[in-house]
């Protein structure tokens, strides 16, 4: 993967562009010695590494705009971070670049039941949105694997979803309100806690930009009530394309659960290994999850349970209590943990029209064989959002690269069963040089244009998303 040759200009400034930024910062928000800022050289695509100039650690939005102001005047790009769980390299730096990272941004700043909202600083980790509400009976219902860890302000960066997002949705249709800080230092509210905020209706542009039009600092969130109840079952299948096919029969009759996930036999047995979460002996399985309330639940596991006999299960589990509820999902949540027992893996991120999921299923199997890596598939089946997982050896010569190129078959499979490159991961490094097989070049320019206006200079993030080819004149 080629990243833009750093500047040597900036490289060569470094004591003077670190010593402008403690004029403008407290002195320990600006780290450069570089056994610190390594600790940022990656996110969780950690086969790509590079040590950042250095690294900016704010803790208001006005310390955020005073460092953005001071680079856009000296010229010097940055990458926001979260908590740098990217797994598309999104929060990689590049050798000339300040990270911005949001960690100690992380404080509750209102609560508000009433309007069912909340409004938090952007570094708070996802899972904590919810652990401040909880208590009273509320949730925020997003929830990547990674939601221990992963901040609001990458979620935003990223448009994340999870396992729940089914029913629920991924952020962009929880996130009502972000103050952005542009690059050259301008605070921006956009959208706010109330219906239909005044001005143009940017929050769709901002969810998903992937740190490339500016830094959110603050985010307000939309927050649900705690359903009455909720029971998953456990579906187990003989082949990945007949599971596949009770997925689309489900979603087909409008059943809505709040989640569908799917693990296949290479997922199923890393993940007993690793949690003896107490898999059936199957090829493939999927876990539904219906929630409200008791008689809610019934009535959809009764049609869920029919449409699953239609296609011979070879075990159809249901939850009896709220301790086998939460081993089933105890697997589920750590399969991609489970996974790394096999070697080293690139998980990756592509949807597919759920219809097509038998067929898209086996065409992976075939390229597996063809390119000679073994494939795991556990993923959000009920939104069409595939996660394979390649196993391989990152120390072995030459399959780092033979990774990446099945990566791109299977990704090039997805858009061409009508699907798209990204499903909730994002563009990053890692699929950035793919952008021109979902997107013409009038697509990609009118998406640049859009970058040209809130980031003039091509600072922010700039060595992301678009292929360095087709930015390279703006990057100058
Ligand atoms: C084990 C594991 C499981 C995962 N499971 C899921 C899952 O189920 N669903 C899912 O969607 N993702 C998942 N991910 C991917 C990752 O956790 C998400 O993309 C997450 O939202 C990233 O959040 P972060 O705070 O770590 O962001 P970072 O990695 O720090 O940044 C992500 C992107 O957002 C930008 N960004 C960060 N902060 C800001 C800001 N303040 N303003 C503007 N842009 C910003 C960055 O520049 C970057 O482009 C998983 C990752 C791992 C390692």
């Amino acid at each position: 993967m080629d990243m833009p040759v750093p500047s040597t200009t900036v490289l060569a400034q470094k004591t003077r562009i670190v010593k402008a930024l403690r004029k403008v910062l407290p002195r320990d928000a600006v780290i450069d010695d570089p056994a610190e800022t390594r600790a940022y050289e990656c996110d969780a695509l950690s086969a790509y590494r590079c040590a950042p100039l250095a690294v900016v650690l704010p803790r208001t939005t006005a310390e955020v705009a005073a460092a953005l102001k001071l680079c856009h005047e000296i010229g010097v790009p940055v990458v926001p971070r979260g908590a740098g769980t990217s797994l598309a390299g999104g929060s990689m730096p590049s050798a000339d670049a300040v990270v911005l990272g949001l960690a100690r941004m992380n404080r509750v700043l209102e609560v508000d039941f009433d309007n069912r909202f909340i409004r938090v600083e952007a570094g708070r980790t996802n899972l904590s949105v919810t652990g401040a509400i909880e208590a009273q009976g509320w949730f925020y219902a997003p929830d990547p694997s990674s939601q221990l860890a992963c901040a609001i302000a990458g979620n935003i960066g990223m448009n994340s979803g999870g396992a729940h997002c089914l029913k629920y949705g991924v952020t962009t249709n929880n996130l009502m309100g972000v103050t952005l800080v542009t690059m050259q230092g301008e605070v921006v509210e956009i959208g706010g806690p109330y219906c239909d905020a005044g001005g143009l209706d940017l929050l769709g542009v901002i969810c998903g930009s992937e740190g490339q039009l500016g830094v959110v600092t603050e985010a307000t969130l939309r927050i649900l009530r705690q359903p009455e109840g909720a029971r998953p079952v456990l579906i187990g299948y003989a082949s990945n394309e007949v599971a596949g096919a009770c997925v689309a029969d489900i979603i087909r009759a409008g059943i809505l659960p709040v989640a569908i996930e799917f693990m296949d036999r290479p997922c199923i047995e890393a993940t007993e290994a690793f949690c003896h979460a107490g898999y059936p002996d199957c090829e493939a399985l999927l876990i539904v999850e219906c929630e409200g309330s008791a008689a809610e639940i019934a009535e959809q596991l009764g049609l869920i349970r029919q449409i699953a006999a239609r296609h011979n299960p070879v075990e159809f589990r249901e939850a009896q209590s709220a301790d086998e509820a939460k081993r089933i999902w105890l697997g589920r949540k750590s399969a991609f943990g489970a996974m790394g027992q096999k070697g080293d893996y690139m998980c990756l991120d592509g949807t597919i029209p759920v219809s097509s999921l038998p067929q898209v299923l086996r065409r992976i199997g075939e390229i597996s064989q063809e390119f000679g890596l073994e494939v795991g598939n556990v993923f959000h089946a009920g939104d069409g959002n595939m996660h394979p997982l390649i196993i391989y050896n990152a120390n072995e010569p030459g399959q780092q690269e033979l990774c990446e190129r099945m990566g791109a078959e299977i990704l090039k499979l997805c858009v061409e069963a009508g699907g798209c490159l990204t499903g909730e991961h994002g563009v990053g490094l890692e699929k950035r040089d793919l952008m021109e097989v979902q997107f013409a070049p009038e697509d990609l320019e009118a998406q640049m244009r859009v970058k040209d206006v809130f980031d003039p200079a091509w600072l922010l993030n700039a060595a992301k998303v678009f292929p360095l080819h087709v930015s390279a004149a703006r990057r100058g």
